[in-house]
């Protein structure tokens, strides 16, 4: 989970429309906010992912949930309130399911930067304080075959990735292999990974920690540096990888 920035709310959602559909959700409970200009709004803040467990929502095979983080049957005023409104994925939607955030309130990550409540320990999130706690049960965040097996697989192919940049640069630095391609390799190679953990990749709560994280990542780093090939634009990915990074829990 990472911190999502809400863009204003869809200009064909007015106040006049808003009353009308929330009436007819009232009087026929109908999904009035299965609309293509709410869910087209919804996927443009959260990079078309699940604002909860980060998985591609636009993939065919997964489907976009409008979910009411205030539950829709409890609070039925804000069925069509743009701030009560996240896009997720039918796991995390159902998962959550009537949950009371108002009694028991659980992260927003509209409103609330998940970082300062969760902690990440082995491909698993932790809640820091009571309030990551209740996010992590009520979302269920350790979902094994869900969450905790991508988180893996994630984290395994960057790690195998850090150490095959790693023996590149070894030759590249002792002369085996200094061409131009050579170098182009190692300093794309990781400028493609570290965009991994950018909020507009799949993801990239684990992927940014998997690769701040690791020591392949800071030997990687030094080595680079050592011979001028650590650049202004990796420089500027470790900056933005360190906004969605959770802290590792010690
Ligand atoms: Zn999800």
């Amino acid at each position: 989970m990472i911190k999502l920035n809400r863009t204003p709310k869809p200009i064909e959602l007015t106040d006049a429309v808003k009353n009308n559909l929330t009436n007819e959700f009232k009087s026929t409970g109908k999904s009035v906010w299965n609309t293509d200009y709410i869910k087209k709004g919804l996927l443009s803040f959260s990079h078309n992912k699940c604002c909860y467990c980060e998985t591609n929502i636009k993939e065919e095979s997964k489907y976009l949930e409008v979910e009411h983080f205030h539950h829709k049957e409890t609070y039925k005023d804000e069925v069509l309130d743009w701030e009560n409104l996240l896009p997720s994925c039918k796991r995390c939607n159902g998962t959550k399911n009537d949950h009371d955030t108002k009694l028991e309130p659980i992260v927003d990550p509209s409103k609330i930067d998940p970082k300062n409540h969760l902690k990440y320990w082995r491909y698993r999130i932790k809640g820091s304080d009571e309030l990551g706690k209740l996010t992590v049960s009520v979302l269920k965040l350790n979902d094994q075959d869900r969450l905790v097996k991508k988180r893996f697989e994630i984290g395994n192919a960057i790690q195998e990735r850090l150490e095959q940049l790693n023996e590149l640069t070894d030759d590249y630095i002792n002369g085996i292999q200094r061409s131009t391609r050579r170098k182009n390799r190692i300093v794309n190679g990781i400028k493609d990974l570290m965009k991994e953990g950018l909020p507009s990749s799949i993801y990239s709560a684990t992927a940014a920690t998997v690769i701040l994280t690791d020591t392949e990542f800071d030997t990687l780093k030094r080595k680079l540096n050592s011979v001028d090939l650590w650049d202004a634009e990796l420089s500027q990915l470790e900056i933005h990888i360190t906004t969605t990074a959770l802290d590792l829990e010690r």
